[in-house]
Formats: structure tokens, sequence, C-alpha cells
């Protein structure tokens, strides 16, 4: 089953508006396994929407048209459904009561134009307004279908739920084509998107070469993602539930196994699991509590790690030692360089006494956009004091400006306390 959308309205032509309703739709349909291989967008002029529609029913089995279903004289959409089908509006009594009821119990006066939201073309059925005033429509065309929508998003998604959906899967399971379709999100940090895609191509290239009996298909797709990593998503689709979950547990099992021996430990979580809830997991399971000190993130890792709920079970705290006499009075730091290794491990330490937590991070750096001691923007020392033995540290050197210098330093710190936890700190 191939679904196509339609978006009316010239203020999404003129970008005035973006087309949410399109993007909302679109993985509305992805999720419950209905291909989509085109969307359009049109302005309100009767001969273009006409011309739209045709070619969608030209190359798909269903078009669902959002927008221009309202009062007034530019929306045109009924009429340009009715040329199509081929046949005339007739006014539908029962949408006319219900239209003056509306107006009726909002004790509005209800002008005459309100009553176009009433036609419908010959052979259609009606979606009932619950929202609004504008109904859906479904209008078969032979073994097509063309739904229409009104714009107002919310209405637009009410309706889509309830009477567009259900159709559609009749109409699937009609045709045998009934398919689930489920993606999963394997998230990394620490290599980059080529040296990912390089360690996964030849389970990208058999997968794009693998037929299957039964349409199913599993697909393999790379998302860099900024500041959060590079994404590795999974999509599988198969005809039941089970299936897919079975494909992508199998798959997610081979991609982290793969990854893990050719990159290391680079995969931090799945799905949304942001990089803080792999730490705060991870301090749980090993009943550690910790303390930071930070510099140029100036409180970003801590604002990140009481974002995951019950952190308070083992985040201590967070000195936010900007200026380099507070380095030395609250941590301790020795006098010297303060954007250094030393002083990274010695704010560690002193995070870790000062805080009275078992391990200490702390962290120094270079925001930028000037350099500092005569260090240049970018570079970042992170240092970490363990519960047992000697603290340590590394040097990164870090991409953009100073905003995404700050945030590449937050994430990339707990990279190194979520490895150290796990056992093995990167060279
Ligand atoms: P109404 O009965 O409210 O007039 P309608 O079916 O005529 O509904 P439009 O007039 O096309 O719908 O759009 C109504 C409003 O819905 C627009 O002003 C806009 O805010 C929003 N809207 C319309 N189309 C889209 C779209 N594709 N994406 C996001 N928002 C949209
Ligand atoms: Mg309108």
């Amino acid at each position: 089953m191939r679904v196509e959308i339609v978006a009316v309205g010239t203020e999404l032509l003129l970008g005035q508006i973006a087309d949410t309703n399109s993007a909302w739709l679109g993985e509305q349909l992805a999720l419950a396994g209905v291909d989509s291989h085109f969307h359009q967008a049109v302005g309100d002029n009767q001969a273009r929407i006409v011309l739209a529609l045709r070619t969608a029913l030209s190359r798909s089995d269903a078009v669902i048209v959002c927008g221009g279903l309202g009062p007034t004289q530019d929306d045109i959409t009924r009429e340009s459904i009715a040329q199509v089908m081929n046949v005339p509006l007739v006014r539908d009594e029962e949408l006319v009561e219900q239209i003056r009821k509306m107006f009726a119990s909002r004790q509005r006066v209800m002008p005459e134009n309100n009553l176009r939201q009433a036609d419908v073309p010959v052979g259609a059925s009606i979606i009932g307004q619950t929202r609004g005033t504008a109904p859906g429509l479904i209008c078969p065309l032979g073994n097509k279908v063309i739904y229409a929508v009104p714009g107002v998003p919310h209405e637009m998604q009410e309706m889509f739920t309830r009477g567009i959906l259900p159709d559609l899967r009749r109409r699937m399971a009609e045709q045998g084509d009934e398919a689930v379709i489920k993606s999963r999100v394997i998230r990394t940090w620490g290599a980059s998107e080529s040296a990912l895609a390089e360690a996964l191509a030849d389970r990208v290239e058999e997968l794009d070469h693998r037929g299957s009996d039964d349409g199913s298909t599993l697909t393999i797709a790379f998302l860099a993602s900024g500041i959060e990593g590079i994404k590795v998503r999974l999509t599988a689709r198969a005809p039941t539930e089970a299936q897919v979950d079975q494909m992508i547990a199998e798959e997610e099992r081979q991609v982290r196994a793969v990854l893990a021996e050719r990159l290391g430990d680079v995969v931090f979580g799945v799905d949304d699991q942001a990089m803080e809830h792999a730490v705060a997991r991870l301090l749980v399971d090993s009943k550690l509590t910790l303390g930071l000190a930070e510099s140029l993130t100036g409180g970003l890792i801590g604002a990140r790690l009481v974002n995951v709920p019950g952190s308070s079970r083992w985040f201590r705290g967070c000195v936010v030692a900007y200026d380099s006499a507070v380095k030395h009075a609250i941590l301790g730091v020795p006098p010297g360089p303060v954007v250094s290794a030393q002083a990274a491990e010695a704010m560690a330490v002193g995070a870790r006494t000062a805080l009275d937590s078992q391990i200490g991070l702390g962290i120094t750096g270079v925001a930028g956009p000037d350099d500092q001691e005569g260090v240049r923007p970018g570079t970042v020392f992170v240092g970490i004091a363990p519960p047992e033995g000697e603290a340590f540290s590394r040097e990164l050197h870090l991409p953009g400006d100073r905003d995404r210098v700050r945030q590449f330093a937050a994430i990339s710190a707990l990279d190194l306390l979520r490895r150290t936890l796990r056992g093995a700190p990167p060279q």
C-alpha cells in the first residue's frame, strides 16, 4: 500500500508556515508499515490541486490531502476532489444541522459560508468532526481513495487516527499487505561517521542484497547528531511485530559485536538514552558517588547529570571553579598553568575531597574564541580521580565555536567517565 500526502495551502509554498502536517503523517505512516514515496505541497488553486491529486493517484494507492477544507473562498479542496472524481458536490443536511448546532452552542452567529463545509462529493463518506467544523472525507475512486482532512494540526491528527488509519488498515488487510515497521537507534560516541560506516560496510552490503519471501526488510542508516554523537539506526519491516522485534534484536547484537571489535567501546546507549543516562546506570550499579569540578563547561556536566531522575543517590555536587583563584583556593590546585593535565587531575582530586565523593571529575580548557595562557581554543583536559589509584587525565582537541567546544567538552568528559566505570578508559 503506497500513500501519498498532498498538503494544500499557498502559505506552505511561501514559507510562511512549515509543513509539519506532512512530517507528522509521514512518521505515522511509517510506524503503520505504509510506504510513502512522495509528498506534495500545492497552493490554493483548483487547477493545480486537481493536477496534484491526479499525479498522486497515478502512482499511489491512496492520497491524504490536508488543508483547504475551511469555509472561505480559498478553501477549495472539496471542489477539487469532486472534479477529480467527476461528480457533483451535494449539501449534506445532517452536516448542516451539526454545523448550525455547533455555532448555537457557542452562541455565535453562523456565517452562510460555513455551510460550504457541509458540501460532500457524491459517493464520499464523512469523517465526523469532533473539534472544529470541517468534517473529513473518504472519497473512493475505483480501488483507490482520497482522504481529506483539515489543515489545523490537532484536528488533522485526531481525524487521521480515528478515521483514516483504520480504513487504511482494512484496505491493507484486504490486499494481504499488512506490515509492522520499527526502528532502534544505537548511539555512539568517539568514532567518526566514516569509521562507523566502514566498520559496518559489509553488513550494510549484505542487507542490501538480502532477499525475503515475505517482503521483510532490514536497513542500517547513519545519522550524525552533532554534540550528541552519531546514531546508527536499524529499521526492520515484517508482517508481524514479533518478527520485527526479533530482527531488530538480532541485528543490534551483531552491530554491537562488530563495533566493539573494530572500534572499541563506542556504543553508549540506545534510542533516547543520552550519555548521562549511561553514566548514571554505571554509577548506580557500582554504588559509587561522583563529585565534579568544572571550569570551561561552567556547570553543563552537572546540569546534564541532574537531568536523570534519582541523581541525588550518586551525584554529590559540582564546583564551578572558573577563576584560577577558585581552583587554587577551593580545589587545592597547585600554582602553575590551569589549562593543563596536572590542573585537571588536581581539580578531580579536589572535587572528590571537597564534595566528599568516591570519584572526582575535573575539566579545564579553552572554549575560545581567544587563546588562553598561549593555549589554543578547543584544547581541553579531563581529569578523573578514581576510588582507588592515581588520578589520570586525557587531553582533547575539540572543533567548533565557543558553544560547540563547551558542549563537546561536556559529553566527552562524561564519555571518559563512562569508559572508566566500565573498566577501560580510552588511550
Ligand atoms: P479551517 O477549517 O481551519 O480553515 P482548513 O482545512 O481550511 O481548516 P487551512 O486553512 O489550509 O485548513 O489551514 C488552517 C491552518 O492550519 C493554517 O493556518 C495553518 O496554521 C495550519 N496548517 C495548514 N496546513 C498545514 C500544514 N501542512 N502543516 C502545518 N500546519 C498547517
Ligand atoms: Mg482554511
